[in-house]
């Protein structure tokens, strides 16, 4: 009875703590945080002078718990929990044990070259997936701080698919950073623990043209029929759908068939759900309620660290001097890291003799070198004179210190490009603008927020940034 009486009270305190932690977070960017992960949080019990607060699997301990635990357990204190008693995390026992969704038809199968098209015999019956890339799995994915978040959703997903709470995982990032092979690697990996799973992999526009074809054919029933069956759906690029209405309402659908079903769902897109134009808001809502990661551009050790498992696979022996040399000179993104690395190996494999010297891989990887100049090396000047071209003012206008707002917006617009595009650090930018870092960070803050609400700043961004050889997705995050 006594013990009944202090769970209620253990109960009770979690819902206070609760309630008291939706009060005490006030900015925005705390607020979605919480938003975001509390509902992964249930109380699970007091063990002596623990209270214990229960997690899905360890990837919410290793990224989730950072981030609320200070102030969660400070909620608890402020709702009645004794000084002496300390809050826990603990991974809920029944995560170890979940395994893949109920045995279903063999869709994609461990071979990938076997895996169904439209011409066999099963396209009837199932989704055509498209066949997994042979070496895109989690051992072959090189893990650093630009995509380890990601790939630990990937993980926990992989683990437990349509049993996490993130679904969908929405993974994004600019273009050769490793997107679809994350996403691969959950396939094989659910494949590989359970073979008879169906794992979907398709890309959006293939989706899009399946619609299509299915729609003409008046067979759309059954095309709906075939994506139900689906426990893993692997979709990639989904900012192609952007603009198509009709595909939208049909992935609406689906999407909520398979998500109400506990299946899981896997998205990849060069931008972040809330920068998808054309979009829409409906679905968008819907991408962010499971998960959001996103890859960033790889560090020079990451860099490496890639060029050095690939090189192995390749079974060439590459000097260390020429490794380095790549990741130094190519930075953009791991596919542009993969062609410079084969051309080596084309001309090792030409050349078995020679060895192969630094001069020999400058040599080679010359134009590559320069493309990435072209990409990466944008001085803060070449930004101050277009987005001075573009709003018609000068460059000494926008260093200038008048605050007329057609001043500060291509001032600020200035700066927040500069911080994105340029590898230049606040103070640096803000020397050359005649301001403080502090200045600069401001400026840039007061950007993105715009950029958000306002579509006709958004609109310039885009223009200034293609003025600069950019893309937006280089820019928004
Ligand atoms: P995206 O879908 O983001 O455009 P991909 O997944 O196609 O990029 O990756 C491009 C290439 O780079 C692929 O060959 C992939 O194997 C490789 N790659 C990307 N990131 C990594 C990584 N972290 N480790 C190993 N290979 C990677
Ligand atoms: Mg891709």
């Amino acid at each position: 009875m006594q013990e009944q009486d202090s769970e209620r009270k253990a109960e009770e305190l979690w819902q206070r703590a609760i309630a008291l932690l939706r009060d005490i977070m006030t900015t925005d960017e705390e607020r979605s945080q919480m938003e975001r992960y509390l509902p992964m949080f249930t109380y699970h019990g007091i063990e002596g002078n623990e209270y214990v607060v229960g997690l899905a699997d360890q990837f919410q301990v290793d990224w989730v718990t950072p981030k609320l635990a200070l102030p969660l357990e400070r909620a608890l204190h402020a709702s009645g929990m004794p000084r002496e008693m300390h809050m826990k995390f603990s991974v809920k026992q029944m995560a170890e044990n979940m395994s893949v969704p109920t045995p279903s038809p063999v869709l994609a199968q461990n071979k990938p070259k076997k895996t169904v098209r439209q011409s066999s015999g099963l396209s009837r019956e199932f989704p055509s997936t498209m066949p997994l890339h042979e070496n895109y799995t989690f051992e072959n994915f090189v893990c650093g701080p630009s995509n380890s978040f990601a790939h630990a959703a990937a993980t926990a997903v992989a683990k437990s698919p349509g049993k996490t709470s993130y679904n969908p995982l929405f993974i994004y990032g600019g273009t050769g950073l490793g997107k679809t092979h994350l996403m691969e690697a959950i396939g094989h990996y659910v494949l590989k623990h359970s073979p008879s799973a169906s794992v979907c992999f398709i890309t959006s526009e293939t989706f899009l043209n399946e619609y299509v074809n299915n729609l003409m054919n008046k067979s759309l029933t059954a095309f709906r029929e075939r994506y139900r069956k689906v426990d893993v759906l692997l979709l990639d690029d989904v900012q192609f759908i952007a603009g198509k209405e009709q595909i939208q309402e049909e992935f609406f659908n689906t999407f909520n068939e398979l998500t109400l079903r506990h299946k899981q769902v896997v998205m990849t897109s060069d931008v972040a759900p809330k920068n998808l134009n054309g979009i829409e808001e409906r679905l968008i809502g819907r991408f962010q309620q499971g998960m959001v990661v996103e890859i960033e551009s790889p560090s020079y050790e990451t860099r490496l660290a890639i060029l050095k498992s690939k090189a192995q696979s390749s079974q060439k022996i590459i000097p260390e001097e020429i490794l380095k040399y790549i990741a130094e000179n190519i930075r953009s993104h791991v596919r542009a890291i993969e062609g410079a690395l084969s051309r080596i190996v084309t001309f090792m494999d030409m050349n078995g003799n020679m060895p192969l010297t630094i001069e020999i891989a400058q040599h080679l990887l010359k134009d590559s070198i320069e493309e990435e100049k072209i990409i990466k090396d944008l001085s803060i000047n070449d930004i101050m004179q277009t987005v001075a071209k573009f709003y018609g003012v000068s460059i000494a206008d926008i260093v200038s210190s008048q605050r007329t707002q057609t001043l500060v917006t291509p001032r600020q617009l200035a700066m927040f490009l500069s911080c994105k595009l340029t590898t230049k650090s606040l103070p640096e930018i803000g020397k050359a603008f005649g301001k403080t870092h502090a200045t600069v960070y401001h400026g840039s803050q007061t950007i993105q927020k715009r950029l958000d609400v306002e579509p006709a700043l958004k609109k310039a961004m885009e223009e200034i940034t293609s003025l600069l050889g950019r893309k937006p997705s280089d820019v928004l995050d």
